[in-house]
Order: C-alpha cells, then sequence, then structure tokens
C-alpha cells in the first residue's frame, strides 16, 4: 500500500490526504480521552465500531437530505470524506440534562429538557472550548449569520431525525456534539455536516434502564466500555461481518 501524506492527527482520528483533490481519509483510533485529555486511554474496538455507526448515521441522515462530508467507508477503520473548511464551533444539542449543563446549571442529570438547547463552543485546546454565544460567533467572523441560520437549521433536524432512530432501538438520545464546514463547489458554498456521530460524542441511554451506553462509561470509569459500544451497533444493526473477534482490526497504515 502506497505511503499517505498525513495532515492531522486528533485525539481519535488522523486524517490523511485522499486519493483525488479535494478528499480526506479519516482513520478511527481506538484511542479515548477525556477531561481535556487529563485522562487517556484505549478502548478496544472502538475506532472500527464508530467507523461503522458513523457511516451508518450519516448516510440515513444524507437520506433525508442533509449535507454530509460523507462519500463512503474504505475498510475498518477508514472512511472516505470530502474536504471542508471546519468551523470552529462544538455544536452541542441537549434534549435532557447531564454532564457540563448539569453541573453549570444545577439542574439534576436526567431532567427532560421542556424543549431542546443548542449550545456553542468555541473549538480551541488552549482555552479549554470555552461555551460561547452566536454574538460572539458573528463578532469574531468564526461563522457569518448566514452560516448560523444554516448551521441552527440543520441541526435541529438532525435531531429530530436521530432522536426517533435511535428511540426506535430502545435509546435515549440524551445530548450529542456536532462540527460542521464549508464545502466549496464551483462557485457555491454549501455548509455540510462534519467530524463524526457516535458514541464518543453522543450521550446514549437505554429507554428502560437509563444504562448508560456511550463514552461517559469511560470518562467515569463504569467499566463494561467496550460492551456498551458494541450493544448500540448491535442495536443498529450494524456489527462487523466477523463480529466481534474481528474488533482489532488492521493496524495503521502511514
Ligand atoms: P458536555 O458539554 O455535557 O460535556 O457534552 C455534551 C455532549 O457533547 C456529550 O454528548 C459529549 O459527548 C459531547 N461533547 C462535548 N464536547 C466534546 C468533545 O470535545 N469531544 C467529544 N467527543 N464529544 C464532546
Amino acid at each position: 500500500m502506497a505511503r499517505r501524506r498525513q495532515l492531522y492527527e486528533g485525539k481519535a482520528k488522523v486524517l490523511f490526504e485522499g486519493p483525488e483533490p479535494g478528499t480526506l481519509v479519516q482513520y478511527f483510533k481506538d484511542d479515548a480521552s477525556a477531561g481535556d485529555g487529563a485522562k487517556k486511554g484505549v478502548i478496544t474496538g472502538k475506532g472500527v465500531l464508530n467507523n461503522r455507526i458513523s457511516e451508518f448515521l450519516m448516510m440515513k441522515l444524507a437520506d433525508i437530505g442533509i449535507p454530509t462530508h460523507f462519500i463512503r467507508r474504505l475498510n475498518m477503520r477508514e472512511q472516505l470524506i470530502r474536504e471542508v473548511e471546519i468551523i470552529p464551533l462544538e455544536v452541542v444539542v441537549r434534549n435532557v440534562a447531564a454532564g457540563s449543563l448539569s453541573q453549570r446549571l444545577g439542574i439534576a442529570e436526567g431532567t427532560r429538557l421542556p424543549r431542546s438547547i443548542i449550545e456553542y463552543f468555541y473549538k480551541n485546546d488552549t482555552l479549554h472550548d470555552p461555551m460561547v454565544s452566536e454574538e460572539h460567533i458573528t463578532c469574531f467572523g468564526w461563522a457569518t449569520p448566514q452560516d448560523m441560520d444554516d448551521i441552527v437549521a440543520l441541526t435541529l433536524r438532525i435531531n429530530d431525525f436521530l432522536s426517533g432512530l435511535f428511540l426506535g432501538v430502545g435509546i435515549l438520545l440524551v445530548d450529542f456534539k456536532l462540527e460542521f464546514g464549508r464545502l466549496y463547489e464551483e462557485d457555491e458554498m454549501r455548509i455540510v455536516l462534519a467530524d463524526e456521530i457516535s458514541p464518543d460524542n453522543c450521550r446514549l441511554w437505554d429507554v428502560k434502564t437509563n444504562e448508560k451506553m456511550d463514552k461517559d462509561r469511560f470518562r467515569r470509569d463504569l467499566g463494561k466500555v467496550e460492551e456498551a459500544y458494541q450493544e448500540v451497533a448491535k442495536r443498529l444493526g450494524i456489527l462487523p461481518e466477523a463480529g466481534v473477534r474481528d474488533l482489532k482490526g488492521p493496524e495503521m497504515m502511514q
């Protein structure tokens, strides 16, 4: 296999130059981090499962007309994506109080919110991703008011659709984080969904037992982390062909 140019390495993913201009290869690692990098570990098989889960969800979203960066899955740990200009925001949607919302405002975890809330965080490791408002975002030019209109409209549709999809397999979509990018095609610019959607960036609770089926199991040392990711994939009907035995997958080529 030809050596590829690595463009970026994050905590859970690596981006390589793609086979054609305007494309990238997104590689999913098993590495996990939490608490602003304070806690580090490996969740065996996570990369394989997140590659699958994100593929599945992005394709379902494309089916209902949500533009995404996803093109196709290449192998167990890699997917081909469109190169976009990432908007430096973490867009968090909340349906149920949990995590930083509960801590910040003293709202008990598990409280159903009367309506969904969208929050924005400025993606900046040095500043520890501070929460920002639309005023900051447009004032500092991270996104235009038109970009924000598109982001809010897409985010609300994504939340409605994914909440229903997960509920159908007995999972409550508590909250999740999205990232968006600008895709330039000829003379046009479109806002598209980027990054990934997986148990790494969603809170997913079993509807009946409220059991956590996401990265909070790692963040909070709850155990059975691998099993939780597998259960999400299983309920969505997308465990890898060879089953759980296959989860280690091939080693990363560089
Ligand atoms: P919170 O603000 O409560 O910590 O997180 C809200 C939601 O966004 C959770 O589902 C969490 O997984 C996701 N999220 C927030 N920030 C990050 C981040 O930096 N990385 C990842 N993977 N997910 C995040």
